[in-house]
C-alpha cells in the first residue's frame, strides 16, 4: 500500500497558522474517508517539547502514550478527533541521537557518518515508518520553523529526497506564506511570498501548493500575480484568510477545490460520497460560535498567563464545554502574583487553575483556591491547581501549621503534597515526570462519579508531586472528599468538596481529552455550575 505523503513548509515568518493549514487539510482528507494522520517536526535540539517555557513556547501537550509533546500535536488531535502518538512529534535531537548512538553500535563500521545521508535517512526512515505501521492513506508533515532557518535544512532536504524516491505522484508540497495589506484598503502584497518560494526552489523544492494569510479573501489577481511568480498555479494559490474560528479553514479550503486538486495530482479517480461526514463536522463547527447572550466569566489563575497559548487546551476545552452547553465562555487570564484584592474575583462565574510548576506565583493562587471554597465560587483546579487547592485547605480548615508542598517549600512541617516516591530516584529533569494515560478509579456516590457516569476512565497526566495520604483521613473529617484514585490506591485523583456549588480538584490533565463535539465532562460540569 503507497501512503500518500503531503508536505507542509513556512514562509515569511513564523505564526502564520502552518498547524491549522495542517489540520485542516488533514481534516477534508478525514471527511473523504481517507485514513489520515500527522507529523509535526521540530527543528530545535531540545529531545522533546517538555523542558520548555510554556510562555515562551506555548503548552506543551501531553499524548496518551506519555508524549511531552509541541502544542500542534494537540490541533492535529482536535481536529481529527483522534489519539496522535508521541513518535508522531519529530525533533532534531531524537534524530541525532539516534544516528549517534548507531555510530558508537558501530551500525556504520567503516563509513564517515554524515547528514545527508544518515541524519536524512533517519528523518525519512522515521516518516516512512509511520505511514507503513499506521497504513494510512495519507501522511500529512508539517515542518516546523520557516524556510531559510538552518536549522530546518536536514529536514527540508529529506523531504525534498522523498519526492525524487517516492514520485511527484506520491509526494506534495504546501507553502504557508503572507500576503500583508499595509492599510485597511491596501493592496494585497505578493513579494514576501515571492521571495519565500524562491528561497524554497534554492533549495530544490517546488511547492505545489500555496496557501497565503491574509486579511480579506485573496483577490484573483493577487493569485494570478502569485501564480506567475512561482510556478505554482492560480487555483493552486489558496486564500488562508481570516476566519471567525479555526474550524471553519478546513470549509474555506474546500470552497477553493482544494480536495479535487489534491485527488487529481495524486491520480487519485474521484472522491467517495462523504456527504454524512460533512454534515456531521458542520453541526460541530457550527455549535463552537458564539451565543453572545449567554455568558460564563470564567477567571484563569496561574503564572503563566502573559501568553494565551501556554494553557491553549484549556481554552479549548472550556470553548467546547461552552459549545454543548449554548453558553459563550469568555476567560479572562489573572497573574497569580499580581492580586491584591482578591474580591475582584467576585466578577467571575467560576475560578480556573491550571497546571503549573514551581514557587513563583503559589501564594497568589493558594489564595485564590480559599477565596474560591470561602465565597462559594465554582472552582476547578488542575494538576498544580488540584495540589494548590489540598494546601488552601489544610491552612484554613484544618489549621495546620506550615502546610505546603514539597515543590514549593522542602521542609515543610506539614507536606501535604510530596514528591512521588518513585521520583526520588530520578535526577534527569527531561521526560521523566508521570506521563500520559493512567485509569482511574472513581467512588461510588461522589460528584466526580456523577459526572463522568462510570466508575473508571482513563486520564493523561504530568506531575511529579502528588497528594501524601497521610493527611486523608483529617482532610476527609473536614468536607474535602478524595474522590478517586490510580495506582491501585496509591495516587489520589480527584478531590471534591460537597458541601460548595462546585469544588472540584483533578491531578490529571482533562483539557487533553477535550475535543470540538466532545467536550470533556469536567469541564461540562464547571462551565454548567458556573452558569448557574
Ligand atoms: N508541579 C506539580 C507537579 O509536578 C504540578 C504539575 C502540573 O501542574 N502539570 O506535580
Amino acid at each position: 500500500m503507497q501512503t500518500k505523503f503531503i508536505f507542509v513548509t513556512g514562509g515569511v515568518m513564523s505564526g502564520l497558522g502552518k498547524g491549522v493549514t495542517t489540520s485542516s487539510i488533514a481534516k477534508l482528507l478525514q471527511l473523504a474517508n481517507q485514513k489520515v494522520s500527522c507529523i509535526k517536526i521540530d527543528p530545535y535540539l531540545n529531545y522533546d517539547a517538555g523542558t520548555m517555557n510554556p510562555v515562551a513556547h506555548g503548552e506543551v501537550f501531553v499524548t496518551e502514550d506519555g508524549g511531552e509533546c509541541d502544542m500542534d500535536i494537540g490541533n492535529y488531535e482536535r481536529f481529527l478527533n483522534q489519539n496522535i502518538p508521541k513518535n508522531h512529534n519529530i525533533t532534531t535531537a531524537q534524530v541525532y541521537s539516534s544516528v549517534i548512538e548507531a555510530e558508537r553500535k558501530g551500525e556504520y563500521l567503516g563509513a564517515c557518518v554524515q547528514i545527508i545521508p544518515h541524519i536524512t535517512d533517519e528523518i525519512t526512515n522515521r516518516v516512512r515508518k509511520i505511514a507503513s505501521d499506521e497504513e494510512l492513506d495519507f501522511l500529512i508533515v508539517e515542518c516546523g520553523g520557516t524556510v531559510g532557518d538552518i536549522e530546518s535544512l536536514p529536514f527540508l532536504e529529506a523531504l525534498r529526497q522523498m519526492r525524487v524516491v517516492e514520485g511527484p505522484k506520491n509526494v506534495m508540497f504546501v507553502h504557508v506564506t503572507l500576503a500583508p495589506s499595509l492599510d485597511v484598503v491596501g493592496e494585497q502584497k505578493t513579494k514576501p511570498t515571492q521571495h519565500s518560494v524562491q528561497e524554497l526552489r534554492r533549495i530544490g523544492i517546488q511547492p505545489d501548493f500555496l496557501a497565503v494569510r491574509c486579511t480579506v479573501p485573496l483577490e484573483e489577481k493577487t493569485k494570478k500575480k502569485i501564480a506567475l511568480f512561482t510556478n505554482v498555479t492560480a487555483e493552486d494559490v489558496l486564500s488562508c484568510h481570516d476566519a471567525k474560528s479555526i474550524f471553519e479553514v478546513p470549509q474555506i479550503l474546500y470552497d477553493q477545490g482544494i480536495l479535487d486538486s489534491i485527488f487529481t495530482k495524486f491520480g487519485k479517480v474521484g472522491m467517495v460520497n462523504a456527504s454524512a461526514n460533512w454534515d456531521e463536522w458542520n453541526k460541530i463547527v457550527e455549535s463552537m460560535s458564539n451565543h453572545k447572550d449567554q455568558k460564563v466569566k470564567i477567571a484563569m489563575v496561574g503564572k503563566y498567563v502573559t501568553l494565551a497559548d501556554s494553557y491553549v487546551s484549556v481554552n479549548h476545552a472550556l470553548k467546547h464545554a461552552g459549545a454543548k452547553l449554548k453558553k459563550s465562555v469568555e476567560i479572562d487570564w489573572i497573574d497569580s502574583e499580581s492580586i491584591k484584592d482578591y474580591s475582584m474575583l467576585d466578577r467571575y462565574d467560576g475560578i480556573l487553575v491550571p497546571g503549573g510548576f514551581g514557587t513563583r506565583g503559589s501564594e497568589g493562587i493558594i489564595k485564590t483556591a480559599n477565596y474560591a471554597r470561602e465565597k462559594n465560587i465554582p472552582y476547578l483546579g488542575i494538576c498544580f491547581g488540584f495540589q494548590l487547592a489540598v494546601i488552601a485547605f489544610g491552612r484554613n480548615v484544618l489549621n495546620l501549621e506550615d502546610v505546603n508542598s514539597t515543590e514549593i517549600k522542602q521542609d515543610a512541617k506539614n507536606p501535604v503534597v510530596d514528591l512521588l516516591p518513585e521520583q526520588k530516584e530520578i535526577s534527569d529533569m527531561g521526560g521523566s515526570l508521570r506521563l500520559g494515560g493512567h485509569n482511574i478509579k472513581i467512588k461510588p456516590e461522589t460528584m466526580a462519579q456523577k459526572i463522568y457516569g462510570s466508575d473508571s476512565v482513563s486520564k493523561r497526566h504530568r506531575h511529579r508531586y502528588e497528594i501524601n495520604k497521610n493527611y486523608i483521613p483529617d482532610f476527609e473529617k473536614n468536607g474535602m472528599i478524595f474522590s478517586a484514585e490510580s495506582d491501585g490506591g496509591k495516587r489520589m485523583e480527584i478531590l471534591e468538596i460537597p458541601s460548595h456549588k462546585f469544588y472540584l480538584g483533578v491531578q490529571f490533565h482533562p483539557e487533553f481529552n477535550s475535543r470540538p463535539g466532545f467536550a470533556e465532562e469536567v469541564f461540562v460540569s464547571f462551565v454548567e455550575a458556573a452558569a448557574k
